[in-house]
């Protein structure tokens, strides 16, 4: 028997919808890559983005057709996120952070119609054009007043007058809630990068989780400010999570150094931000030295790389600000854990609670989690156990766009995230390594991420990386690679070394240090031990 309730498929377009009839006059801040802050509300952008399904529809844009972004935070950006994928298209955001061949590679593959990007971008667009011949037409996310006086890209016009040849009035097609929205392709640091490709069902009930209170639990008096950009994992939701609930929306544009973001939470009286953790050791750093504090701001997202505990314990006591330590991918929409406390651990010490908040946190409905051994066998949530983290759930990617072996991404319907982690009793998940960085001494694994968050509570450590070299005995051993804090050009590594002891077990410290100006990072920031392995492939362990 059927429930008898009203087949409404979930649709993107449908958010903003709602947000501009119920919260037409509330307010999307946007810094400009142009210069000027650009002030608009949820109406207007139902409007605009209703403008641009005009312009797809006259352009012969198609159902499941791909037009791609290269661009920042902006109010554009987020009403192409809607035009486009409201119109049945997929939104296909780019990292323009990516090598030029990467881009090169993820446009052809995923075959765009159609390039939006900002002005920042039109160097780097300018090389691409020739090597992406499909695309039929460029547009620059501006007015006409910035369009370059010559330009050899096909069909270069502009965002303002392509909007401004369009009405308003338009019907928003109503499909089944599977069909593709967006896509988004993963960094590739080892292999060619692979699409992911989310549904607007998929994107719907994402948001949904994302808002809830043990999530990012944001609601109409928010001011919500997404520093994790648009262009990877659709800023992990934020964009329909913000218009979902009624939240203020403030964009920051390219200015994502501390002193801007600083300036603009301030400013738009911002409660609530995400992002990655260079990010916030960023402005940590520049709230210290100009001994600021935050007049609005309560909580903020960490994920996309290990939030090491010193930063969260920072935030949390100099700048009264909760920080919640989130995990997730590309694969995973990217939303998988949060950690927050449950209320059986009301009485624990702080110590206890403060451990329980520094992992990587519990899975959120819809998103089911177990750890594996090397035999494929379940292992136990004793919090010691590690093994490979496999995820399944409705927002979990079950295939590529475009794979040449489909059917082959997940085993018995579990994703293999990659991660290696442990789950303890209570459900707290913590990612000890990438699966290709863990560190493999005499048969027993070592967790380079626990090494690194205890490095980063050195006051000398600026950053820090910890990777395998070779050992002739144990085969591997830990090598602590620290980017020293101005002021502290003194330190030795043996006063580093000895920060370890009796925090961690004694054959998991070190065996050497190397102090270096700065470490390599992937396109969204992330250390990138690839390379670290490789500059450090012949290291001589004393
Ligand atoms: P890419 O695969 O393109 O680098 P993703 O953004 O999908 O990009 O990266 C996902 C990976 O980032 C995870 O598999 C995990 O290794 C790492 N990661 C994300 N969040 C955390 C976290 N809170 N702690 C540790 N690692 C994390």
């Amino acid at each position: 028997m059927q429930g008898l309730m009203m087949h409404q498929p979930l649709l993107i377009a449908g958010i903003l919808r709602h947000a501009a009839k119920w919260h037409g006059s509330t307010e999307i801040v946007s810094r400009q890559p142009e210069g000027g802050l650009h002030r608009s509300t949820y109406a207007e952008a139902y409007d605009r983005a209703r403008q641009l399904a005009n312009a797809f529809a006259r352009l012969g844009v198609r159902e499941g057709d791909r037009i791609g972004t290269l661009a920042w935070n902006t109010h554009r950006h987020f009403e192409l996120y809607y035009g486009i994928s409201g119109s049945g298209a997929v939104c296909h955001t780019i990292n323009p952070r990516l090598f030029v061949e990467q881009l090169v590679y993820i446009i052809n593959h995923a075959q765009d119609r159609l390039l939006f990007f900002d002005v920042t971008f039109l160097p780097l667009v300018e090389k691409l054009a020739p090597l992406c011949p499909r695309v039929e037409s460029w547009v620059l996310m501006t007015g006409p007043e910035h369009l370059p006086a010559t330009s050899e890209l096909p069909n270069l016009r502009d965002y303002e007058s392509l909007l401004a040849a369009e009405t308003a009035d338009y019907e928003w097609p109503t499909f089944d809630e599977n069909t593709a929205s967006s896509l988004c392709y993963t960094s590739g640091t080892t292999d060619q990068p692979k699409g992911v490709l989310y549904s607007h069902r998929s994107t719907l009930l994402h948001s949904y989780a994302a808002g809830l209170p043990d999530a990012f639990n944001c609601g109409a008096q928010d001011v919500i400010s997404p520093v994790v950009p648009m262009f990877h994992v659709n800023a992990w939701g934020i964009p329909y999570l913000a218009p979902m609930v009624g939240a203020k929306l403030v964009l920051p544009g390219p200015g994502l150094d501390a002193i801007s973001l600083c300036e603009l939470f301030e400013n738009e009286s911002v409660t609530f931000s995400a992002g990655v953790p260079t990010i916030w050791f960023g402005l940590l750093q520049y709230m210290r030295e100009t001994q600021r504090r935050f007049g609005t701001l309560r909580k903020m997202i960490i994920g996309g790389a290990a939030c090491p505990p010193a930063l969260l314990y920072a935030f949390a006591n100099e700048l009264h600000v909760e920080i919640r330590h989130a995990w997730g991918m590309s694969e995973t929409s990217p939303l998988g854990t949060v950690a927050t406390l449950k209320a059986n651990q009301a009485t624990l010490s702080a110590e206890a609670q403060f451990e329980a908040l520094a992992s990587q946190g519990r899975g959120l409905f819809g998103i089911d989690m177990k750890i594996v051994g090397e035999d494929g066998q379940e292992l136990p949530h004793d919090g010691e156990a590690f093994g490979d983290l496999l995820v399944r759930g409705p927002w979990v990617a079950a295939d590529y766009f475009g794979s040449l072996t489909p059917g082959q991404l997940t085993t018995n319907g579990w994703f293999r995230t990659g991660d290696v982690a442990t789950i303890d009793a209570a459900g707290f998940m913590r990612i000890t390594d990438r699966s290709k960085d863990v560190i493999k001494s005499g048969g027993e694994w070592i967790s380079s991420i626990e090494l690194e968050n205890q490095a980063m509570a050195h006051p000398a450590v600026a950053e820090a990386a910890v990777i395998g070299v070779p050992h002739p005995k144990w085969s591997e051993r830990p090598l602590l690679v620290v980017v020293r804090r101005p002021g502290y050009e003194g330190i030795t590594a043996e006063e580093l070394l000895s920060f370890y002891d009796g925090k961690v077990a004694t054959w998991w410290k070190p065996d050497a240090v190397e102090f270096v100006d700065q470490l390599p990072h992937t396109a969204t920031g992330k250390l990138l031990k690839t390379q670290l392995r490789k500059d450090f492939a012949n290291y001589a362990l004393a």
